[in-house]
């Protein structure tokens, strides 16, 4: 027996609690419940006053009230459906409790001439104001009278599981914690003190016990220290788990490679123009990982246009140097197929070899690919998520560079790993959707990042205007000035379903309707339904300026790259997110004309539309428009990784609580130094078997 009373909360299960059979124990195992501290962490959505005993008379409907008063009448009424109606006088006027379900004892006992306690939300029903299906106790004139000296919890529930049923089970747990059963407090006074929080067992018993005197308001907004210490130390877990993985990347041996002697030097000397000081510095970062002999984790990001793919271009010339092989990958076919012109363009003039892999690259051409892989003859791989598949061996796999990386998985990334053999390759991710720094801090913990925050000379800001539908015409008219004036322009056609068919489908309606309205254009057609050399074939002449206009669909989001475009109509913008939307949009503004983006939405605009619009025409700042997204959105859509179970947080919620990340940051770094064995704990406590990502 005093075996089991000293088992820590953390390891009793909760069928040691009275009234908690299998059952009981299964409905809980729902809610991912098993133990009695697990009970602890299942924290009050709410809460309710009922400390305070309200007249009748003062009662106004939707509020959650306690009222206490005798039994005046009691009926049961046929109305559409049978009910008890109980009505309740207090001095100060009356109110009907309605019962929809109820029993002959509950009828019995409910008589005139008891006094009773009833809680719950008023309501305006048939007979005036009303208390449906309340909570009600029987008060006992015996004693004192007496309110609750707490206010009442209301926890998030699973099917049968009353509230009444999970107070009788918090207060035994209460009990049991008051009367010293042990709580595994993982966090070391030393960690709590600097940020003035609360230690576990205080923070938890205020939490399902709060005094009367507590500010209902501060608690449901989470701002409370007992809840900013739960929410702290799960976004702690959070971030330790990533650096974890970070470290067990980081120990391994990768090649160590110097800075570049000829390459480099070469490709840029073919250039017309020089590099930017932001490309510059954030080159010399990636330098200072590739000669460290441990993996380089380093995110690039950078504003569309900014020229990201010139400074992967150095960093793989630099592995190249040293014999490694480089592989490049993009998320779509199109971009990866970009890249590959470009790298060829740059590359092949000093002699490199560059293979290619997409998922449409088969039989004999992708035979032939995966020898030169293997062999090593190839030293360049440009493609897509094919380089990640099981049969591509590469002879000596030194860096990776992963472009647009919100479309690729962790898994995917770390898959990586694999490909490098004996040493580690380097991984070097781009993105053109900057990581909002709340979410940078906390998802992307793992990776140093670098920022390219300066554009190419020369570049023009976008205006972007909104306009609607029934002003067709006039933008094509627009369309046609502008190409006489020998500009080029993009039509961009969107859907809602994430259908390449209907989009493709969409698109030749759109491009036979503007070839008909406007017959002198040339215009292409371009979708995700050609074939690759179709594809590449339209895509030259737009960029030779042999097309006028190009209809799209959302394809030509990521890469594409042709100064001479000045105008971008984006049809239905409503139904894109923000970051898409600014993608798009950069594909103009990269010459010297000024250009101008029309988006051409449907009236009327919901909420969320009219934010995104408004977004894009007052900034065209990529971070502040990610950072807009973010709030729009949501954390996990805007990662895309909800399967990753990265987001699914018990108690914090990345956006509420985005105040507390630099705190957290400094808390990780504490822990390292100060208490680094609470780190796998605390990563088991909050995210279990989840998300140790990291061994995938
Ligand atoms: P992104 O960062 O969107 O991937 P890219 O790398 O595609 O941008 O570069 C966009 C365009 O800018 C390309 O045409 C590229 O050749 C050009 N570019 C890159 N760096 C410079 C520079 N320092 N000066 C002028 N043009 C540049
Ligand atoms: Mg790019």
């Amino acid at each position: 027996m005093s075996v089991v009373l000293e088992r820590s909360l953390g390891k009793s299960p909760v069928t040691e609690l009275k009234n908690v059979g299998a059952k009981m124990a299964e409905k809980l195992a729902k809610l991912d419940i098993h133990h009695i501290q697990d009970l602890l962490f299942h924290l009050p959505l709410r809460y309710l006053d009922r400390t305070r005993i309200s007249p009748i008379a003062s009662l106004h409907p939707n509020f959650h009230v306690v009222i206490e008063g005798e039994v005046v009448v009691s009926d049961v009424t046929f109305g559409k459906r049978r009910s008890l109606a109980v009505r309740v006088a207090d001095g100060s006027g009356t109110i009907t409790l309605r019962f929809y379900h109820f029993n002959a004892a509950q009828q019995n006992n409910l008589k005139k001439g008891v006094r009773i306690r009833c809680y719950g939300e008023a309501r305006r029903g048939k007979a005036g104001l009303e208390l449906y299906h309340p909570e009600y106790q029987f008060v006992d004139e015996s004693k004192p009278f007496k309110t609750e000296a707490n206010l009442t919890p209301i926890y998030p529930s699973t099917d049968g599981l009353t509230q009444v049923r999970w107070r009788q089970l918090m207060e035994q747990v209460i009990e049991l914690l008051m009367k010293g059963r042990a709580l595994d407090d993982l966090i070391p006074e030393a960690l709590l003190k600097p940020f003035a929080l609360p230690d576990l067992k205080s923070a938890l018993l205020y939490l399902h016990l709060p005094p009367q005197q507590a500010d209902v308001y501060e608690l449901e907004a989470y701002q409370h220290p007992a809840q900013k210490r739960l929410i702290m130390e799960e976004l702690l877990a959070h971030n330790l788990s990533l650096l974890t993985v970070r470290q067990e990347v980081k120990r391994e041996q990768a090649p160590i490679l110097p800075p570049s002697k000829h390459l480099v030097k070469s490709m840029l000397a073919q250039l017309p123009f020089t590099l930017t000081n932001a490309q510059l510095r954030v080159g010399q970062e990636i330098q200072q990982d590739l000669a460290s002999g441990h993996p380089m984790l380093r995110l690039v990001q950078g504003d569309v246009g900014s020229g990201k793919t010139l400074v992967a271009a150095m960093a793989a010339l630099t592995a190249l140097e040293q014999g490694f092989q480089v592989a490049i990958m993009a998320p779509t076919e199109i971009l990866a197929e970009q890249h590959l012109k470009n790298f060829s363009t740059w590359f092949e003039p000093l002699g490199l070899t560059i293979a290619w892999l997409a998922g449409k690259v088969k039989g004999k051409a992708r035979e032939a690919s995966l020898n030169a892989i293997k062999s090593g003859e190839a030293q360049l791989v440009v493609g897509t998520h094919a380089l990640f598949q099981d049969d591509v061996e590469f002879h000596k796999l030194g860096l990776a560079v992963i472009d647009e990386q919100h479309k690729f998985g962790v898994h995917q990334r770390l898959a990586l790993k694999e490909k490098g053999k004996s040493l580690s390759p380097h991984q070097l991710i781009m993105t053109a959707t900057p990581i909002p720094r709340t979410l940078a801090m906390s998802a992307y913990a793992d990776l140093d990042t670098s920022v390219i925050d300066e554009l190419p000379p020369g570049r023009t800001p976008v205006n972007t205007v909104a306009i609607d539908q029934s002003r067709r015409e006039e933008i094509m008219m627009r369309i046609l000035n502008a190409c006489q004036q020998g500009s080029q322009a993009y039509w961009v056609c969107t859907l809602i379903e994430e259908s390449e068919t209907l989009e493709a489908q969409a698109a030749e309606v759109t491009a036979r309707e503007l070839q008909a309205a406007l017959p002198d254009l040339k215009i292409g057609l371009v979708h995700g339904r050609l074939k690759s050399k179709e594809k590449a074939e339209i895509m030259a002449a737009f960029k030779a300026g042999e097309l006028q206009l190009l209809v799209a669909t959302t394809v030509i989001e990521v890469g594409v790259d042709v100064p001479n475009a000045s105008l971008m109509v984006i049809e239905n913008p409503e139904r894109l997110g923000l970051a898409q939307l600014h993608q798009l949009r950069g594909r103009v503004g990269r010459g010297t004309a000024k250009s101008h983006c029309v988006l051409l939405y449907q009236a009327p605009l919901g909420q969320q539309g009219k934010k995104r619009i408004q977004a894009m025409r007052d900034t065209s700042d990529g971070f502040k428009i990610a950072e807009i997204d973010l709030e729009i959105r949501g954390p996990g859509e805007v990662l895309g990784t909800r399967q990753t179970g990265l987001m699914q947080m018990r108690i914090a919620d990345l956006q509420r609580d985005a105040y507390l990340l630099d705190d957290i940051k400094l808390w990780a770094n504490m822990c390292e130094h100060e208490a680094p064995h609470i780190s796998e704990p605390l990563i088991q406590r909050w995210l279990g078997q989840n998300v140790r990502y990291g061994q995938v």
